[in-house]
C-alpha cells in the first residue's frame, strides 16, 4: 500500500504527464519551426545560387560547342582561341573537365570554361561518345 502510492503514476501521474505532454509539444514545434526556417534557408541559398551560378551552370553564358574546340588527342586537351580577348588557346579544356560535365537537361553535357588570359567564362556543350563504352 505504501510502496504502490509512492508510485511515479500514482503520485505524480498526471502533472508529470501534461508537463511531458508539453514539453514534446514544445520540441515538435521548435524542430517544426527549425524545418521551416532550414527550408527558407535552403531556399535562400539556391536563388543566391542561381543568381551566382552562371560559373556553376553555365546559366547566361556563350554557348560553344566542343565541336569548335581543336583536339590534341595525344594530350587529351581540346583548345580553342577565346573570343574575347581572341588569345590562342585561351580556352582549354581536358578529360577530368569533360569528366566532370554536368547534364544540360536534355541529352548532352556542358561545363563552363574559363579563358587563362581574359578570365571570360563561357559554356561548352559536348556530348560523351558511345563507342568509348563500346570495347
Ligand atoms: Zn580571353
Amino acid at each position: 500500500m505504501q510502496l504502490l502510492s509512492l508510485h511515479p503514476d500514482k503520485t505524480l501521474g498526471r502533472s508529470t504527464n501534461e508537463s511531458t505532454i508539453i514539453g514534446h509539444l514544445k520540441e515538435a514545434y521548435s524542430i517544426l519551426l527549425d524545418q521551416q526556417l532550414r527550408n527558407e534557408y535552403d531556399r535562400h541559398l539556391l536563388e543566391k545560387a542561381k543568381k551566382q551560378g552562371m560559373n556553376a551552370d553555365g546559366v547566361g553564358l556563350d554557348q560553344y560547342s566542343l565541336d569548335e574546340f581543336t583536339a590534341d588527342e595525344i594530350k587529351g586537351i581540346w583548345s580553342m582561341a577565346c573570343p574575347r580577348c581572341e588569345s590562342e588557346g585561351g580556352m582549354e579544356l581536358n578529360e577530368g573537365d569533360l569528366e566532370n560535365g554536368t547534364t544540360d537537361g536534355e541529352f548532352g553535357l556542358q561545363l563552363a570554361l574559363q579563358c587563362q588570359s581574359c578570365s571570360l567564362w563561357i559554356k561548352v556543350k559536348y556530348y560523351m561518345g558511345d563507342d568509348e563504352e563500346e570495347e
